[in-house]
């Protein structure tokens, strides 16, 4: 099964019906894989796709698909959502945010599940972990 298929499923699973409007923020999501859209960037980009479509229709499909999993959204600093794809389900990847020029990027490798495994000896039950790193990009560390 490919990508859209698990996530067609599971949108059918949750009797989430992909309206035009819904597909059209859908597809947006797709296209910018690996990127980090503001609920107003995906606006932006589905009005030119459907020139009719409104903020509360963008705003609320992303809550719904973020809610499913099929999106992440993100608080960066500037305290606004940002909403990504979902690649993995059970653990979003780090992202590293540029203090200079606003660049998010990824952190590939995670190093915290020693710590993880660290906690649960303790008896803890972790879940889950948040972590975001703020600093320079190779480009404005120049
Ligand atoms: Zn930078
Ligand atoms: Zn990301
Ligand atoms: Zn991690």
């Amino acid at each position: 099964m490919t990508k859209e298929d698990v996530i067609s499923k599971k949108l059918e699973n949750n009797n989430y019906k992909l309206t035009q409007q819904r597909a059209t923020v859908l597809d947006v999501m797709y296209e910018n894989k690996g990127k980090h859209l503001s609920a107003e960037d995906v606006l932006l980009k589905s009005k030119q796709k459907m020139p009719n479509i409104g903020i509360a229709t963008v705003y609320r499909t992303l809550e719904r698909l973020a809610s499913l999993e099929v999106v992440y959204k993100t608080m960066f600093d500037e305290g606004k959502y940002r909403y990504e794809l979902c690649e993995d389900e059970n653990h979003q990847h780090h992202h590293i945010i540029c203090m200079d020029c606003g660049n998010i990027s990824e952190v590939e490798e995670d190093l915290l599940n020693n710590l993880e495994s660290h906690l649960e000896k303790k008896g803890y039950k972790i879940v889950d972990h948040d972590l975001k790193f703020y600093g320079y990009c190779p480009d404005c560390n120049k």
